[in-house]
């Protein structure tokens, strides 16, 4: 996709203004995290699992060239073929290799992150490929010509009638007609991918894990799209970034406990699929070739660095769904292929602080993430991090700077600091005492425009804190 990270702070205000948008959203806290809460509860060891989920991927991360070449020596031991890209340009290079070797013009698509990130799509249709997407959600996203908002939900941000009118115009047999049930749209869209799927001669998904023991690839779907874009055309592209490698088939059975639980809040998601090799002799279905592209574009550069950690997700989407900013505003104001939490660490790490300074500020830092991730992802330390270096390296607005380092100025001398404090909670305590808050502060509009500042009460902290007040 299209980056924009730069718009982030224009984005958000259209989002915020944005009516639809703002009830649509509305779906995720209903949907999804009251699920998940519900799943947790029902599973005792779920913690007990986050742990041994975490431990294994760090243990992967750790050994990481390791399990990746025994992974390519256990898919060309059966029948496949492993491709290594350093970046995105050689990602889709190979990919449109591949396609060409084959002759291919039409190739169906699971939904894949890394695929998004290579801006694979643009690509096969520059060079005459027509690609198709197969999730549904992928799907009507790719009619509107948009970006996916959500890892696991892509089209999050459409209600009914706007995909009702994504169909009218682009599914030439209903004739302009809009469908209002949500089952003749479900057949609709599976009546007209049942064609693509059969005329793909290439299918291309993602995969959620690699497997180094058995040389297998692994996609986690729900609605069965996967296992045909993966099976019914003549050959199988997995694409995936090399963060995917587990050890074991034993470690993956693990890390599938937490996942779909996370994601959708279901014990296992509804298609869970193991891919190995292409078609062998005597079997009579399943690709002739299978191709696995591996990826690193960004990620070895984490390796053994502050943000190495982001390199355990699994793209559950829940942080996603606790992130009260994620809420607010929807996954496109990010102009990146990852939002929320999970993004605005993984963005800068992969893209450049320069490039994406804005969304480690995307954030209240309210830790909700942190509580969520299943790998146990200390997603605000990283958050900081970036601001760190934002910051460092003069990116943040000057207003910010000032303010920072007149703060840090009074903060490093105590006494002034104490003194300055009793003075300005006394003068905002008396103004605002007969209304009880600011409507309009200055220096604090961002926060006064949506809210009243509430006026102090009383002492300031550090004299009560002295006094051996205690909360
Ligand atoms: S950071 Fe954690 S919660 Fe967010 S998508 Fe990744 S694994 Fe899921």
């Amino acid at each position: 996709m299209e980056r924009s990270a730069r718009a982030f702070t224009h984005n958000a205000h259209k989002a915020l203004a944005d009516d639809v948008l703002q009830d649509n959203l509305v779906k995720l806290k209903g949907n999804f995290l009251v699920r998940r809460e519900r799943a947790r509860d029902s599973l005792p060891e779920f913690d007990v699992l986050r742990d041994e989920a975490k431990a294994i991927k760090d243990h992967t991360l750790a050994h990481l060239d390791l399990y990746l070449e025994a992974f390519e020596a256990q898919v060309t031991a059966t029948g496949g073929q492993v491709h290594w890209a350093r970046d995105a340009a050689e990602a889709r290079a190979i990919v449109l290799e591949i396609c060409r070797a084959e002759g291919a013009r039409t190739v169906t698509k699971g939904k894949s992150m890394i695929a998004e990130e290579i801006a694979l799509n643009p690509y096969l249709e520059a060079h005459g490929i027509e690609p198709v997407e197969t999730d549904l959600g992928e799907y009507i996203i790719q009619l509107a010509n948009e970006p996916p908002s959500h890892i696991i939900a892509p089209a999050i941000h459409k209600n009914r009638q706007q995909v009702a009118e994504l169909f009218a115009d682009n599914h030439a047999h209903l004739d302009g007609r809009l469908l209002d049930d949500i089952d003749d749209m479900l057949a609709d869209a599976r009546k007209v991918l049942r064609e693509r799927f059969l005329k793909a001669d290439i299918g291309i998904t993602g995969a959620n894990f690699m497997v180094a023991e058995t040389g297998q690839t692994i996609i986690v779907t729900n609605e069965g799209n996967g296992d045909l874009t993966q099976l019914l055309p003549r050959v199988h592209i997995a694409l995936a970034s090399i963060e995917k490698a587990v050890p074991s088939l034993e470690d993956v059975t693990t890390i599938l406990r937490v996942l779909a639980r996370s994601a959708t809040g279901q014990e296992m998601a509804s298609y869970t699929t193991f891919s190995a090799g292409g078609r062998r002799d005597g079997e009579t279905d399943g690709p002739e070739a299978f191709h696995v592209v591996i990826v690193d574009n960004g990620r070895s550069a984490m390796l053994g660095s502050e943000v190495q950690d982001m390199l355990r997700c699994i793209r559950c989407g829940c942080c996603l769904n606790a992130c009260p900013v994620y809420g607010k505003l929807g996954g496109h104001v990010y102009g990146t292929t990852y939002s929320g939490p999970m993004g605005s660490v993984l963005s800068p790490s992969l893209f450049g602080i320069d490039e994406m300074h804005h969304l480690p500020n995307a954030s209240t830092l309210c830790g909700r993430c942190e509580d969520v991730c299943p790998m146990r992802i200390p997603i605000p330390r990283m958050l900081r991090y970036w601001r760190e270096r934002e910051t460092e390296r003069g990116l943040a607005p000057s207003t910010a700077r000032w303010g920072l380092n007149l703060w840090s100025a009074f903060a490093s001398r105590p006494t002034l600091y104490r003194r300055l404090m009793r003075i300005g909670v006394g003068v905002l305590g008396r103004l605002g005492r007969r209304h009880g808050g600011f409507a309009n502060l200055p220096l604090a509009g961002g926060w006064t425009r949506a809210r009243e500042m509430p006026a102090p009460e009383g002492q300031t902290f550090q004299d009560r804190w002295q006094r051996g007040e205690r909360p």
